[in-house]
């Protein structure tokens, strides 16, 4: 056994003598190689010109925007600073009090969404719960509220493909119908206050996860993570909840403003059935991944409470945020580990770079699973790949091999932390991993 686990961790990354670097993730199988000569192009998408911002358009930008509050479907929560720094949330407001706050983040229902209420409805005969009946009725009860549903309803529909003239046939039982998904829907999205960063000139000056401050980047993992728990109770065939945050339209973003997106779906994702299968007949794995991200030096950071590695065995140049100790569900740490876990994301994300499009997936242990999964978040920039290539054989070619990934962020980090823009952590040969940093 333990000869055939050595053998396992020694394939998983291998330099051959031209330089090719085979990688194999340990996970998923999945077969990622990087060949020379191709990891020289930069990162970035050129973010084109830079367009001067106009004042008068402050808090209007995008749909996401804070003047723009009823374009959204009616909100969830929100978190709010107090004037002494202390924070609180606020649930269910009505439409006239959206207004009166500003809210750091907000969590609304996904206008458009990938899993409906009515698949929910019609495949689980899921239906509003007394309490969502009750808020969708308060929220319906003043004109502004009222409006606010109808106008976002219509948008949606015309959004869909329903002429101007079909929507004005329908009855307003019809479009209430249509409002259920805003309150009992299984698709949430957390939006960040700002477009830009705060002070910003030109329309290049976005803000991202890395330029939030450390308490606020806790903050909106926190937020997200209680959102997460809470789309576990939505109805009892919800098995799984997909968090993941995409920046940038090439990776997928419909808005260049900061959200994650939360989807309940009623089954355990392709993912983690391939993890548990694996995890089944080899429970070490995950220490062997620490082992070979130490052994072949990919750590690129940590603290007392998580770990950053140049992830191997993906498609896309990766760095892989670990929580440290025994495994735990994101809305079961507690805050002192879940600032430890933001503290490294954070700094992650900010020596990236706001101009790189990149993915954040988090995955985690399905509450229906005793497995102890673990949970940890990935943060993969979407640099081209070669498709036809990789349709072909299912072997896919990233363009930089981890220790390039490493060598770009581990300068970028040390710069950060000498100008105290992220929080103190250790960063490259300074981390010292024990064997035993995924137990208790
Ligand atoms: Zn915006």
């Amino acid at each position: 056994m333990a000869k055939e686990h050595s053998l396992h961790r020694d394939n998983a990354i291998v330099r051959l003598a031209d330089g090719t670097v085979k990688q194999k993730n340990l996970l998923t199988g999945t077969e990622v190689w990087t060949v020379p000569g191709r990891g020289h192009r930069p990162l970035s998408v050129h973010p084109g010109d830079a367009h001067p911002l106009n004042p008068a358009e402050d808090g209007l930008h995008c749909d996401f925007c804070h003047r723009r509050y009823l374009e959204t479907p009616p909100e969830k929560a929100r978190l709010v600073r107090n004037e002494d720094g202390t924070w609180r949330e606020l649930r269910s407001l009505t439409a006239d009090e959206l207004g009166a706050t500003t809210a750091e983040f907000r969590r609304i229902p996904n206008l458009f969404e990938i899993v409906s209420y009515t698949y929910w409805n019609l495949n689980h005969g899921h239906v509003p719960s007394e309490a969502e009946h009750r808020r969708m009725a308060e929220y319906l009860s003043s004109d502004t509220g009222y409006d606010h549903v109808m106008r976002v309803v219509r948008s949606r529909l015309a959004a869909s493909g329903l002429t101007a003239a079909e929507i004005d046939a329908m009855s307003d039982s019809e479009f209430l119908q249509q409002a259920n998904g805003f309150f009992s829907g299984g698709h949430d999205v957390i939006v960040a206050r700002r477009h830009f960063v705060d002070g910003a000139t030109d329309d290049t000056q976005l803000a991202g996860s890395g330029t939030l401050t450390p308490e606020e980047h806790f903050r909106y993992l926190d937020f997200t993570a209680r959102a997460m728990a809470d789309l576990y109770g939505l109805d009892p065939a919800v098995r799984y909840v997909a968090a993941f945050q995409n920046w940038l339209k090439p990776a997928g973003a419909s808005f260049d403003h900061l959200h994650k997106q939360l989807v309940a779906i009623d089954e355990h994702s392709v993912q983690t059935e391939a993890e548990l299968t694996r995890l089944r007949t080899d429970p070490d794995l995950y220490d062997d991944i620490l082992t070979v991200a130490v052994t072949r030096q990919l750590v690129i950071a940590r603290n007392e409470h998580a770990v950053a590695m140049a992830g191997f065995g993906h498609r896309y140049p990766t760095v892989a945020i670990w929580p440290l100790h025994a495994p735990a569900n994101p809305w079961d740490v507690d805050e002192e580990r879940m600032r430890g876990v933001s503290d490294i994301l954070h700094a992650v994300h900010a020596a990236t770079g706001i101009d790189v499009p990149c993915n954040e997936e988090w995955y985690h242990r399905p509450p229906d699973v005793v497995t102890p999964m673990r949970w940890r978040i990935l943060l993969k920039w979407r640099i081209s790949t070669v498709a036809g290539f990789e349709g072909g054989t299912r072997i896919y070619l990233n363009t930089m091999d981890p220790w390039a990934v490493r060598d770009r962020i581990l300068p970028r980090l040390r710069e950060l932390r000498d100008q105290g823009a992220i929080a103190p952590m250790l960063i490259g040969e300074e981390c010292h991993i024990d064997p035993d940093a995924l137990r208790d």
